[in-house]
Formats: C-alpha cells, structure tokens, sequence
C-alpha cells in the first residue's frame, strides 16, 4: 500500500487506514531499515495535544497514527472526509504479535506495571507459537533510565518494540530515541494494552463498543480517570462547534 491519505482533526493528523492497512503497511516498514513510529491516536491525544506543542510535534513525525476512536470516526465525518474503520490499539498488539510470529520478527514489550510486560509475552507466545520475544522490561519514561533501556532494546535484537508507558510519555518517549535503536524497525505506543492481554483491564463487551461507549465501559472500570475524560465532551464540543 502507497502513503496513507492523512486527516487533519484539532490539528492532529489521522491516517486512514483499515487494520488491514496498518498489517500491510507495518511489514513494508520492517523492511525499510529505520525505525517507523506508530501512535494509536484518540480524542484523548488529541485533545491533549491543543496544550502539548510537543506531543503535536512527535504525532506529526509519526509514521502512522492510527484511528483508535469513534469520537475520530465522526470527526472526519463532520469534515465530509472519511476514515474508514477504528483501528483498536488493543487489537492491534494481537495482530502484530501474530505477524511477528509468522515473520520472525523479534518482539520486546517496554513499559507497564510490575510483571506484566512479562506476564503478556508468555501468554502471546501461548497464543502464537513460534513468536520470538526479545525482552521485557517495565523500566519507566523517566530521562535517567533511557539509556540503559536502549542498551537493553539493543542488545535484545528486537525489530517490533511496544512502549506501553500510557500517552504522551509512550509517544514521546519513542520520538526521542528514534536515533539510539538502529535495530527496531516499528516501535508502538500501545498505552493500557498489555493490561488487557494479561487480564488485568478487561475490554467493554462488544455491544458497548459497537455503540462506541467503550469509554463509558473504561469510566465505570476505572471512576479516577474521570478528569483525563474530560477530554471527550470537550473533543466532541471543539468538533461540532469549532
Ligand atoms: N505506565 C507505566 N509507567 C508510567 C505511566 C504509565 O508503565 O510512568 C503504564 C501503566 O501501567 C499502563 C500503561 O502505561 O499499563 C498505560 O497507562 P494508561 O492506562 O494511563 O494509558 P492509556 O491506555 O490511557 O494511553
């Protein structure tokens, strides 16, 4: 597949792809020899971008910014554009582990709480036999630990990196070490999405997310993120009045 057609919303560009796309673009990148930077973007990042020129910056440096939100979906239809599915970050971790598997691209899973980057990898590499994890580490986005993460990511020969330390230090943190990890072809910012694989969050059942109320379900789950969801009447606000 050619370049993505991209859409601006709030000032955010959103590519328009399927998950299919994104499967498809993701193995030409890894065979291209630099890193491409995959960001999952929602009303959430965008919103926080409005106050954030950095985390702007990094999104409009990404390779590909996936649609992982309706809130997107409408947006664009507002427009009279059109981004053709939402492209779940949470799925996505599945798929790649999958293609990682067949490919034998090796996988090194960055970020979340203490043991579950480990605890997802066994139960990826249950699911898809053959997948090759590099490494795991928790570690965090804090500058004085950087580099002895990238050693680890480079000594680890991981081609495919999730960073799962939630947006925009996941994000951030890749754009910064674009340079040091000559090796990683596509590194993610994959935000809660090891939590899901190892069950620790567990995704709205699938009437809700056909009604797009995923957030709701997320609100009810998890009450403290009531004010980073904020963000969504105020996403829905800047798009249908400007
Ligand atoms: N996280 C982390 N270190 C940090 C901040 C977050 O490892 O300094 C992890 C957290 O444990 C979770 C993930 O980042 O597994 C995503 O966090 P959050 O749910 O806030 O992100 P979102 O899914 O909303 O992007």
């Amino acid at each position: 597949m050619t370049s993505p057609v991209v859409i601006d919303i709030l000032g955010v560009p959103v590519h328009a792809v399927t998950m299919a796309d994104t499967l498809a673009l993701v193995e030409q990148y890894m065979a291209e020899p630099r890193l491409h930077q995959i960001a999952t973007v929602n009303p959430e990042f965008v919103m926080a971008a409005q106050s954030d020129p950095d985390f702007r910056r990094v999104l409009h440096a990404a390779d590909l910014c996936i649609p992982d939100g309706v809130g997107l979906l409408f947006a664009a239809r507002r427009q009279g554009r059109s981004l053709p599915e939402r492209v779940p970050g949470s799925e996505l971790v599945y798929h790649l582990a999958e293609q990682a598997a067949q490919h034998g691209w090796p996988l090194f899973l960055l970020g979340a709480g203490a043991g579950v980057a480990a605890e997802a990898a066994r139960l990826l590499v249950e699911r898809y036999p053959g997948l090759v994890i590099a490494g795991t580490f928790a570690g965090s986005p804090a500058v004085e630990e950087n580099d002895d993460i990238v050693r680890r990511i480079n000594d680890s020969g991981a081609a495919l990196l999730f960073v799962a330390y939630g947006a925009p230090k996941q994000d951030k943190w890749i754009a910064r070490n674009r340079a040091n990890l000559p090796a990683v072809r596509v590194a993610v910012g994959v935000g809660g999405s090891l939590d899901f694989v190892t069950g620790r969050s567990v995704r709205a059942p699938a009437w809700m997310q056909r009604l797009g109320l995923e957030w709701l379900h997320r609100l009810i789950r998890e009450p403290w993120r009531w004010r980073r969801m904020l963000a969504l009447p105020r996403f829905a606000w800047r798009v249908v009045v400007g």
